[in-house]
């Protein structure tokens, strides 16, 4: 039984252990200790061995598109999304995805919540080793595109995602956004999702541009929508009390960003069970506000995870720089000096998105018997010595490139700049060297 020992051991939902070691056998833990004196398999020294981090919310195939769409407004930006995306075929997307793979890895992410359109990032991570759930995304705006149509493309890719799923990674669905998906197609997917126990992914009350559709029928999306000749009837309602009322607020949702949110829609999603999905860097970047995670957090029973979303629109896949920006946005907008805690925001990074997704007996802490999904992250660097302070030192100074050690299920995926997993020389000439943003040959 492989026995790993480092300066901090950091269990979540129990205190920290300094000089604590923990012994993996097969692909669970099986005790989590303070050091005894003597050799061990592997002494990580300085450094806070700890729970693989969840990234709630990734589109990896996005992630060789890296910097493609800079400095623009919400809608601008998703409309110059669609325009790159018809530039690139299943084997671009292919790579792209990995890339987004060797990126987790490396910077300690063992479990991603991850939208697909392209439908390729199955057989990406169930080849990565990454644990996940895959939302295969859905649109349908447009009245005169048929729902059955619409249903039956999406039933064919979901068995065929079946076929490669497994008790590591496994299936959902995602009715991409309420300015993607109309009224009627919600009708067909909401049940479909529902007898086939598929969990969901969708964008919530992201920008002011979907606050103003559903509020106004004014703003960007309804102007196009009537350019469009596409049927809206304007709800008259917040975002979230639109997909309340659309039933797609679930104890199997994933409602991601909740950036524009009264107290009222707080409460309305808290009541339906569904978990909120943070993704400040992505929110920040697109001027689309800051979310009020200290109300999600004074919430009783709200289950908030953390998330990068694409590089697209972060652009990095690096959970430290998240939990730090996310805590950082708080603090300055609100002018509070102590909340959130760096600990609030590791435990949103671990076990917070292990709830989100009803893995929380599985993964997100260090304990007998869960999955032996760990990560150590190095403490002996010129910027984070001295850790005198496990939590703080992860938060306020640590980054991806610290991590050295990625575990999943007991199985090693990535050490100090190897992944036994992926090409990675492979896949990053190729991510280099294919990718173009449209309009630039
Ligand atoms: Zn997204």
């Amino acid at each position: 039984m492989p026995t790993l020992r480092a300066r901090w051991v950091l269990p979540i939902g129990r205190p920290a252990i300094e000089n604590g070691e923990v012994v993996v056998a097969g692909h669970v833990i099986a005790e989590v200790r303070p050091a005894r004196s003597g050799p061990c398999d592997l002494d990580l020294g300085d450094a806070v061995l700890m729970p693989g981090l969840v990234n709630a919310h990734t589109h990896l195939e996005y992630t060789a598109l890296r910097g493609f769409t800079e400095d623009l407004p919400f809608f601008e930006w998703i409309r110059s999304v669609v325009q790159h995306k018809t530039h690139f075929d299943e084997k671009a997307w292919r790579v792209s995805a990995q890339l987004g793979a060797l990126e987790c890895l490396a910077g300690g992410i063992t479990t991603v919540a991850d939208n697909t359109d392209a439908g390729v990032t199955m057989e990406v991570l169930a080849a990565s080793g990454l644990r996940g759930v895959v939302y295969q995304e859905v649109f349908g705006i447009d009245q005169r595109e048929p729902v059955d149509g619409i249903l039956g493309a999406l039933k064919t890719k979901i068995d065929a995602h079946r076929r490669l799923a497994s008790d590591r990674v496994v299936v959902g669905i995602s009715p991409h956004a309420l300015y993607t998906v109309r009224p009627e197609l919600f009708d067909a997917l909401i049940p479909y999702a529902r007898e086939q126990g598929l969990p969901i992914s969708i964008h919530v009350a992201e920008s002011e541009a979907e606050t103003m559709l559903t509020e106004e029928g004014a703003g960007p999306f309804a102007d196009m929508f009537r350019a469009r000749g596409i049927q809206w009837t304007t709800p008259e309602v917040s975002p979230t009390q639109y997909l309340a009322d659309q039933g797609a607020l679930t104890r199997m949702t994933l409602a991601v960003h909740c950036v524009q949110q009264s107290s009222g829609d707080i409460a309305n999603l808290a009541r339906s069970g569904a978990a909120i999905v943070y993704c400040p860097k992505s929110n920040a970047k697109l001027g689309s506000g800051v979310a009020p995670l200290p109300q999600w957090l004074a919430t009783p029973g709200l289950r908030i995870a953390l998330g990068t979303d694409s590089a697209l629109s972060n652009n990095t896949l690096d959970m430290f720089e998240e939990m730090r920006f996310g805590l950082l946005a708080q603090r300055s907008s609100r002018k509070h000096a102590t909340a959130p805690t760096a600990r609030q925001m590791v435990e949103l990074a671990t076990l917070g998105g292990a709830r989100a997704l009803g893995l929380e007996h599985r993964v997100g802490t260090l304990a007998p018997g869960r999955e032996a999904d760990l990560i150590a992250v190095d403490m002996s660097r010129a910027h984070t010595t001295p850790a005198t302070e496990p939590y703080g030192a992860l938060v306020f100074a640590a980054r991806a490139g610290d991590v050295r050690l990625t575990m999943i299920g007991g199985r090693v995926v990535y050490r100090d700049g190897h992944w036994s997993t992926l090409d990675a020389p492979g896949i990053l000439d190729a991510a280099r060297t294919g990718f173009k943003p449209a309009g630039q040959g």
